[in-house]
């Protein structure tokens, strides 16, 4: 088997506009290139892993053009062009705030090939965190257009949505986000998926607050002030993270201190840091 599956990380770092309203609970915007690049990043490991070829049509920081990432694919013999990007609406938090995952194929490929590998990338996508499921599409996009393989993009979010744009440097989205992209391309191509073996890449590390103030962890896995067992400043935590849990809805790292004592602390991005 040799099936060969270009990535696309859809811009460049830098390329204008392609980013977040500023978010004042980080201080700063999310660049669009933040989330493409990482879920590329992963899904390249994930599609390896179960035996696919890939090619990276732009690992360059800089933006390289369309036509240079779609030749490169066409070139190749690509046997499919996925293409990861994140929404935009009117670049503004304030206003209408439309959110969830689109996908797109190219008009009159809904029921082709490219439309049943989308709707089986988007029928993972819409497993995962809970989202709005905007479903599949078709538009005249460049890498759609160009590209003389089955090709996808794919859209998992919004950035002018206020709870999606933090969601894009959400490690454990961003994961989330390759494997069922990995796990659609796997079923479209009947291959086995088939996660890594490699242990989370946040067991073992460190993790401490970036909260300005006094974080609470927890003595068992829950958000109840019952359970609070002690608070974190800036810059202290706990050298190990033992794995993560789902505490109504949201993350928690079970950890464990100096003396191999287990506790609770957020995973939230907005207040620690995996080191
Ligand atoms: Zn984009």
């Amino acid at each position: 088997m040799s099936i060969l599956i270009a990535l696309d990380d859809g811009h460049g770092i830098n390329t204008p506009t392609k980013r977040t309203p500023f978010i004042s609970s980080i201080g700063r915007t999310i660049k669009e290139n933040e989330f493409n690049r990482e879920v590329v990043r992963r899904l390249n490991n994930l599609l390896k892993t179960c035996g696919f070829h890939t090619l990276l049509v732009a690992p360059e920081d800089k933006d390289i053009p369309l036509s240079i990432r779609t030749n490169r694919a066409n070139r190749a013999g690509a046997d499919a062009y996925i293409s990861i990007h994140y929404n935009a609406y009117d670049g503004q938090f304030s206003g209408d705030n439309p959110s969830g995952i689109e996908l797109y194929v190219y008009p009159g490929h809904l029921n082709k090939d490219a439309g049943r590998l989308a709707h089986s990338i988007g029928g993972y996508l819409k497993q995962g965190t809970k989202q709005h499921y905007r479903g599949v599409k078709e538009a005249d996009f460049h890498v759609l257009r160009e590209t003389s393989m089955i090709a996808v993009l794919t859209e998992s979010g919004f950035m002018d949505h206020p709870k999606e744009a933090l969601l894009m440097r959400e490690p454990m989205f961003q994961n989330e986000v390759a494997v069922e992209h990995a796990k659609g391309i796997c079923d479209f191509f009947n291959i086995p998926f088939k996660a890594s073996s490699k242990r989370p890449w946040y067991v073992g590390r460190r993790v401490e607050s970036i909260y300005e103030g006094e974080l609470r962890f927890y003595s068992q896995p829950s958000w109840d002030s019952q359970a609070v067992a002690g608070y974190v400043q800036k810059g202290y935590g706990f050298p190990r993270i033992v794995d993560r849990v789902m505490v109504e809805g949201h993350n928690q790292y079970k950890v464990e201190n100096s003396k191999g004592l287990p506790f609770y602390i957020t995973a939230s991005e907005t207040y620690v840091k995996v080191t």
